[in-house]
């Protein structure tokens, strides 16, 4: 492999700005300065642009099976992976259900070998813990995982009778999480509250697709958040809450996190950037919106946006989990499978491309948050607490050289058409942007170059992942 030498920027990290120049060679960042007489095989004239550490998204799912394995996503690894690098995000860390006839450790050596032969970019699996129900001796697999890299379990609050543990495993999960350092993950959601809801609406006729956001209500997904945070401070766990949308909720991990709780919350660009508004009057059509928890009235963003400047939330990532409108030939029923009948439709929102030109636009732009901040969000705090520091999530001499050379000029307006993601609508559709990656490195291979890629199916490695830095 070659060097690279990206000149005239300057370097952003989650702690400092500063004009230097960058000198990558077999794939890492070797030195860093004001290198008047550098050279390198190629050279990438970055002056006026931002050179960043490439995105880490900690929430995605590629050909990702839901409800009873009935249907997938509609992203696989190749065109999830591709997406994602042309939106700058050179990591992603995805996750891993049981399979019906497998162990939980058999599904994961299974997922991960299917990543490795499509993905562009690194990546990451988190792995689901199933409900005790679905397998006995899941503790077990859970302990052999953590030697594999899977440095995080996610466990759901939501969804009685398929996947939700209820409070006794959940702080048995969490106490074997501090044993093998292990960062927990929950969907918050009151899985009990959410389906009595849903069971009144279907009972008085009101199946719609905009009455799924009145089935996930602001308090259930508080309650299971303060839930969380007082289990895991029982067990002197920490804990990192998924996809936080509710201003509550968010308030909730504020409020703990002040007074010493080791939580985390994630917030995605669907609740920061898009409201309940955008699709009530939609008709069917509304099926595109519907995520869990739900996209929720504009008069919620501000109390997102706040958590992320105080720091009560601490990541952005996506829960990229897209599926067309149109039914494809070649995929299962996707979201309009059952028109007018909310519960059946498949839950989740396509953005892994999008993720951080939405959240330049939307929170650098306007001046909620600065360009460190930024960075922190989008890359450094996501690489510390999945166990990537310092290899990735900075620009610094010795990690990997996952780069972006963004540029805060450019005019671009995203479109379907002009995304790379499978999916046949955009939620940010028509929405102009002045900040973008315009070349991309992955490990010093430049994959993205002013909008040409250059990436073979399975460049991408599969990330054994250290402990998280929670500090
Ligand atoms: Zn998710």
């Amino acid at each position: 492999m070659g060097s690279t030498l990206i000149k005239g920027g300057t370097v952003v990290n989650a702690d400092a700005a500063i004009r230097a120049d960058v000198l990558v060679r077999d794939g890492l960042v070797v030195a860093l300065g004001l290198g008047d007489d550098w050279s390198a095989d190629e050279v990438v004239d970055a002056t006026g642009k931002l050179v960043l550490p490439g995105g880490i998204d900690v929430h995605t799912h590629l050909e990702y099976p839901i409800d009873g394995f009935t249907t997938r996503t509609a992203d696989d690894f190749h065109s999830g992976t591709i997406a994602a690098a042309h939106g700058g995000t050179t990591t992603v860390i995805d996750f891993v259900k049981k399979e019906p006839d497998k162990s939980l450790f058999d599904s994961y050596m299974r997922r991960r070998d299917v990543a490795a032969g499509k993905a562009v970019v690194d990546f990451g699996l988190h792995a689901i813990v199933p409900p005790r129900d679905q397998q006995e001796n899941v503790l077990d697999d859970l302990r052999r995982l953590a030697g594999e890299g899977a440095s995080s379990w996610k466990f759901f609050m939501a969804y009685p009778g398929t996947q939700m543990v209820d409070d006794g495993q959940l702080l048995e999960g969490l106490e074997l999480a501090v044993e093998y350092g292990v960062l927990p993950m929950v969907h918050a959601e009151n899985g009990h509250m959410v389906a009595r809801e849903t069971r009144l609406l279907i009972e008085s006729g009101r199946t719609a697709e905009n009455y799924h956001a009145t089935a996930h209500g602001h308090e259930s997904e508080a309650e299971a958040v303060h839930r969380a945070i007082v289990l895991a401070d029982s067990v002197g766990s920490p804990v990192y809450v998924v996809h936080v949308s509710s201003a509550a909720a968010a308030a909730e991990i504020g409020q703990a996190r002040s007074r010493g709780s080791l939580v985390w919350g994630e917030t995605c660009p669907q609740y920061l950037a898009v409201a309940y508004e955008d699709y009530a009057e939609l008709g069917e059509k509304a099926a595109a919106y519907i995520c869990s928890p739900p996209i929720r009235e504009r008069g919620n963003q501000e109390g997102l946006w706040q958590a992320l400047t105080t720091g009560a939330l601490s990541t952005v990532a996506t829960d990229h989990a897209g599926f067309c409108l149109e039914q494809p030939n070649d995929l299962p029923p996707q979201k309009l499978r059952s028109p007018g009948y909310f519960p059946k439709v498949p839950n989740g929102v396509p953005g892994v491309e999008d993720r951080l030109m939405v959240v330049w636009e939307t929170g650098v732009k306007t001046g909620r948050i600065d360009m460190c901040r930024f960075v922190d969000l989008m890359a450094t705090r996501p690489a510390k607490l999945f166990g990537l520091f310092p290899h990735k999530g900075l620009v610094a001499v010795g990690a990997d050289a996952d780069l972006l050379v963004w540029d805060t000029a450019a005019d671009h307006v995203i479109t379907t058409a002009g995304s790379h993601m499978r999916t046949d609508y955009n939620l940010y559709d028509g929405m102009r942007v002045t900040g973008r990656p315009v070349h991309v490195f992955s490990r010093g291979h430049h994959l993205v170059n002013d909008g040409a890629f250059d990436g073979k199916p399975g460049r991408g490695s599969f990330l054994t992942r250290g402990k998280p830095h929670l500090f």
